[in-house]
């Protein structure tokens, strides 16, 4: 049964060894995170290079944690969708490659929908049906899930992710790359109701998000309309905590606003919620808060597999379960049309 699966989406090298039952045999993270510090945000050029450098000795590497050989491989899956171009490019040529040598089936994972099976992996019971939310780097998004693997895009953002403006947010600030983990540090010790930022497409009746304009109050707040300046930016430790919570609250109202219309409109009572931003404590929190007031119940990914891993691409199993294998001529699909 063991699987290796491979991660190298963005800026984290990944691979792991799943077996039984999801079990994770091995896994290895190489995060770029340093590298791409000193730009604020993922240099597509860099992360490619980065990626070629370390995919061997990762996935050398979470064989031999796994205690297995790559004769007991049964398959070898890998993130095809979505991504950076030469991110995905090194682990489906690097796969597709070990699948040949090896003589292994391929399997094509989507990334956004192995984000969401971490939620599956964190509980015994199906979760299925129910209304799943990718919050990431480079998506928010809402699906009808009816399994992993069937998947009804209901909307998403029309502009920044909810990661991408706590990254921008904390670029602002000069709190380092990535900005999620800083931002939500700080917030905790500032006042939500600080500042009124904008929580856009709040009360319209569809799926979508928008993110750019609180993006740009943050701005307005932090060196006034038409500046671009921040090498100024001399804030003292409340003022930034002040902004970071009443950032990180306009983003999180609206994520669980439309959550919570969502699993309303479609009466799935289930909600799962997967991707680095899950990783965020206030998010969490009002989201289990806002499960127990509309009584529907929720599974957030757990902490170590919100950012990106390759232990969620276990979801590889359900392809191979329907006899759901990629062909050698396997290629990358950087962007997905309408969220998948
Ligand atoms: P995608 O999955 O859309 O391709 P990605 O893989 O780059 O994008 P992830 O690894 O899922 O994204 O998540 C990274 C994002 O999660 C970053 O934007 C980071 O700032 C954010 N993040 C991580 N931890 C937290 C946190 N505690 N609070 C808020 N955001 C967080
Ligand atoms: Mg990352
Ligand atoms: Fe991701």
């Amino acid at each position: 049964m063991p699987i290796l699966t491979i991660e190298s989406t963005c800026d984290e090298t990944a691979a792991a060894v799943i077996g039984d039952d999801a079990a994770v045999l091995g896994q290895c993270i190489a995060t770029q995170e340093k590298l791409h510090e000193q730009f604020r945000g993922v240099v597509p050029e860099v992360a490619a290079r980065a990626h070629l450098e370390r995919i061997l000795p990762v996935i050398d590497t979470a064989i031999r944690a796994a205690g297995v050989t790559p004769d007991d491989l049964t398959a070898i899956a890998v993130a095809d969708r979505p991504g950076l171009a030469g991110s995905l490019l090194v682990g489906v040529v690097a796969a597709k490659t070990l699948a040949m040598a090896w003589n292994k089936p391929l399997v094509a994972i989507n990334h956004l929908h192995a984000h969401l099976y971490a939620c599956q992996l964190a509980t015994d019971q199906v979760v299925y049906p129910c209304i799943g939310m990718v919050v990431s780097g480079g998506h928010t998004s809402l699906y009808r899930c009816d399994s992993p693997l069937d998947l009804e895009y209901l909307g998403g953002t029309i502009d920044d992710a909810a990661g991408e403006a706590f990254d921008k947010v904390a670029a602002m600030l000069s709190l380092g790359f990535p900005g999620g983990p800083a931002v939500s540090r700080l917030a905790a010790k500032g006042d939500r109701e600080a500042h009124s930022f904008p929580r856009s497409m709040i009360r319209d009746d569809h799926f979508n998000f928008s993110f750019s304009g609180l993006k740009t109050a943050v701005r307005y707040a932090i060196v006034g309309p038409g500046q671009q300046d921040f090498s100024k930016v001399d804030l003292a430790e409340d003022a930034k905590a002040d902004l970071c919570a009443s950032f990180e609250a306009a983003v999180v109202d609206v994520l669980v606003a439309k959550c919570a219309r969502a699993v309303r409109k479609f009466g799935v009572g289930r909600l799962i919620v997967g991707g680095g931003v899950a990783a965020n404590g206030y998010l969490r929190s009002r989201l289990e808060s806002a499960a127990q007031r509309d009584g529907f119940s929720v599974v957030i990914a757990p902490m170590d597999l919100c950012t990106d891993n390759a232990v969620m691409g276990a979801i590889a199993i359900e392809k191979i379960k329907r006899g759901d294998f990629a062909g050698l001529d396997l290629d990358i699909t950087p962007g997905l049309q309408r969220g998948f």
